[in-house]
Order: structure tokens, then sequence, then C-alpha cells
């Protein structure tokens, strides 16, 4: 099944939300890692995800109860999900005449630090693995969820699940890690809104760190950080194909001589813009705007500022958050000017705030060293009739915040002009 790689290595496979999303599926995942184990392979570790759908039901009762309730309770809450999944993989792999044991993070020893909600994983213990492997049972982990040294349970962010699968894989000195989903690997866009999108077989951390965090969601971006840092292949495939080819090998040396100008084209829905306005001289300045946003734990991603240091007009400045940041943010601005209004400065800071956008990016390691990427990207959009509301470029990315409405023919006209034309 994995080539040359002797069935005595580690392996650690992760199962997402849909691959898990009723009976028939678990069942099926179970057949599956059942018939690797008859094949020989001993010390694998299986990382599940909530049957699709559990986790936002989870996030959307515990904010129904209290829109303001603590990250704390929130973790609790949706952390729950996972325990079920590994429960009814483990009870579907009895059946399959294979034993396994089921573990919660806290069982594990699955360490993190005290950020609930998006918690990052400072330790993973591999004795309870190791013992589990010594009586011949396979290890079933709860992915998304982590516990604080003072056992309180945190989560890892929405689809930290492959993010536990990577830590563990790190932990366990595994020759790799696999990511099984409901598409075959990671395509040139998203196939689900551009069909023509193709399979890229491997890529480089470099592209796939930058894909996952400008919101392609195949792969967590904490996953591929961590797999870059401790050179763990992650090979992400098809849970409901047994096509070993179809897959994409995400790697330090990839085969390729010469990288591509662009490897592929995103799309982040999760974008909310605020504006800021009467910056500047005598008011609020912009070091101790941002610096109170992100002592609130906020991260703002695109910044444009209009006008700097005009005194007829006095500064505006537009940057973007994650929408679920927006109201902290705009809460954090208000005590902001209400303090300077206090002391006699500030009173005319107002933040104004834009939701209904997207960031459509094109992106490729080989953009360093090609011309014309930019040209060419507006020139897509512009001839499609995408109004382009703000611009952030990288060495190996251009994005382009637009209209939500506009996200997926702007990926189509994007993907059209970069990887359909040649
Ligand atoms: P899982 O539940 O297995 O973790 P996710 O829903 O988190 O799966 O991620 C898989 C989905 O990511 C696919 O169904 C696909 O729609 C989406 N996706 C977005 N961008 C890409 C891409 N470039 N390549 C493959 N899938 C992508
Ligand atoms: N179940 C979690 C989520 O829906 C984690 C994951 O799927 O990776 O975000
Ligand atoms: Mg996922």
């Amino acid at each position: 099944m994995y080539g040359d790689i002797p069935n005595t290595s580690v392996v650690v496979q992760k199962y997402g939300g849909t691959s898990v999303g009723s009976p028939e599926r678990i069942r099926n995942v179970a057949a599956r890692v059942a018939r690797q184990y008859r094949a020989g392979w001993r010390r694998m570790a299986v990382v599940v995800s909530a049957m699709s759908g559990e986790t936002n039901r989870l996030v959307a009762l515990v904010r129904d109860v209290n829109p303001q309730a603590s990250a704390k309770n929130y973790d609790m809450a949706v952390a729950a999900g996972e325990q079920v999944a590994v429960a009814l993989l483990a009870a579907a792999l009895e059946g399959e005449g294979v034993a396994a044991e089921p573990f919660l993070a806290w069982q594990l020893g699955i360490v993190t630090d005290e950020a609930h909600a998006r918690a990052r994983i400072r330790s993973i213990r591999r004795d309870k693995v190791e013992a589990a492997w010594a009586q011949g049972r396979i290890p079933i982990v709860a992915g998304f969820q982590g516990m604080t040294e003072d056992m309180e349970i945190t989560t890892l962010g929405r689809g930290g699940s492959d993010t536990s699968a990577v830590a563990l894989g790190v932990a366990l000195d595994a020759a790799f890690c696999e990511i099984n989903t409901d598409v075959d690997g990671v395509y040139t866009c998203d196939p689900r809104i551009v069909p023509a999108a193709r399979l890229l077989e491997e890529m480089d951390y470099e592209v796939a760190l930058e894909m996952a965090s400008l919101g392609s969601k195949v792969l967590h971006p904490r996953c591929v950080e961590l797999g870059a840092k401790y050179k763990l292949p992650i090979v992400v495939r098809n849970t409901f194909t047994t096509d070993d080819h179809q897959r994409t090998r995400v790697m330090t040396q990839t085969t390729e001589i010469e990288s591509l100008a662009v490897s592929g084209v995103t799309l982040d829905k999760d974008v909310a813009r605020v504006t800021v306005s009467g910056l500047g001289s005598g008011s609020v300045g912009i070091s101790e705007l941002f610096s109170v946003i992100a002592q609130r734990g906020i991260n703002v991603d695109i910044i444009v500022h209009d006008k700097p240091g005009m005194k007829s007009e006095p500064g505006r400045l537009g940057f973007t958050v994650a929408k679920g940041d927006l109201s902290a943010t705009v809460e954090t601005i208000g005590q902001l000017a209400k303090k300077s209004a206090g002391s006699g400065t500030g009173a005319s800071v107002r933040a104004d705030t834009e939701s209904g956008l997207a960031k459509v990016s094109v992106v490729g390691v080989g953009m360093r060293s090609y011309a014309g990427v930019a040209g060419k990207t507006f020139a897509a959009l512009s001839d499609a009739g995408i109004q382009i509301h703000m611009i952030s470029t990288s060495e190996i990315k251009i994005s382009c915040v637009i209209a939500e409405t506009d996200g997926a023919k702007a990926c189509q006209v994007l993907h059209k002009a970069f990887f359909e034309n040649q």
C-alpha cells in the first residue's frame, strides 16, 4: 500500500469529518484500517475529526446559549464531537475483529498552551501509544482537542485535526502522516469551485503553507508549518478510493526542477474590513491602534493607509480581520477612542465595518522569478468585471479583496488565465 516503506514503520493516518460522516462511512474507515493491520502494519495511529456537521452544530449551540460564552466553555462543548467519533471508530474496528483503543487528548497527554479555541500543541506523550501497540491495539486519537497543564480542555481552532495528526506523527517519529479526506489531494484550486482544477502530485511546504493560510481548506496551515519544521512528509489522499497513485505529497524536495510561476488559486471567505477614520496627529496613533488590537489576540491581515500624513484630512486606515474577530476589533477601537477622548485626543476616531467580502489569491514560489503575474491577475479580474477593493502582495502571492459574491467567478477566471490557456 505504501510502496517501498516497510510495514514496521510508524504511520499516522487522519480521517476528516466527511470520511466519518455516517455509520456506513465509519465502517468504511474501519475496513481500510483493518486491511492495513492485516497487511502487517502494527505501528499505526489513527486521528479522527468529529462527524461532518457536528462541530458546526456544537458551535451554534454554544453561541445560542450565550453569544459571549467564554472560550473555556466553548472548548469544553465543541471538543465533544471528536469524543463520539473515536469511540465509534474503535467500535467499528471491534466489528472488524481488530483491537483498537480510543483516546481523548487528555488521556493521551496532548498538552497545549492556555489559548482556548486556538491552542498550540506543546508536547505529546508517546507512552500510551507505545503501550497500546505492545498490546496489539491500534490507538484511535481524538483530533482538534488538547489539554492545558491544568487539565483544562482546549481546542486547536477550526480544521485543527490535521495539526493533531501531524503533531502526533512528529511525536512518534512517523515515516509520514496521511491526511485522508473527501478529495484526491491538493488541487490547483478548490475542485468544488473550479471543476477543471488539477491535482498537484507533489508540492513543497512553502507553497502548501501559503495556500493553506490563504484559504485552501484541505490542510490546516499549522499542520504544514509543523511538517516543514520537522521534515515530516504529509500525504493527502481520498478516503473513498483505493487508488494509491492519486494523491498529493507535501515534502521538502519535490522532483520539479523549476517551479511553475503559479501553483494555485485560493479563496478565503472569512474576511471583514474595518475602516478607521480620524487617526493622526493629535489623535490616536497607528502604532497605538495596532498594539491594542494585538493585545486582544486579533490577527490583522491586509492594511491600506489612505492619504497618510495630510493635515487637511486626518488619516484613514483600512484593514481586514477574520469575521469572528470583527466585533472584538470594533469594541477595542471604541474603548481606545473613548480613552483618548477623555484625555483630550481621539474624539473623532471612528470605525466602520464591512463584511460580505472575500480574498482571492494567486500563489507560487516561481513568482519570484517570473514577471507579469500581477498584471495577468488584475487583467483577468477586470475583464470579468470584478472590482478589487484591496491588494496585498508578497514574493510568492498576490491577494485581492473582492465582494464575496464574486468569489467563485474570480477563482474560475484566474484559474483559466494561469492554468487553462497554456
Ligand atoms: P476534512 O473534513 O477531511 O478535514 P475539509 O473539508 O477540511 O476536509 O477539506 C477538504 C475540502 O477542502 C475539499 O472538499 C475542498 O472543497 C476544499 N478545498 C479547498 N481548496 C482546495 C484545494 N486547493 N485542493 C483540494 N481541496 C480544496
Ligand atoms: N471537527 C473540527 C472542526 O470541524 C476539527 C476538524 O475538522 O479538523 O473544525
Ligand atoms: Mg479539515
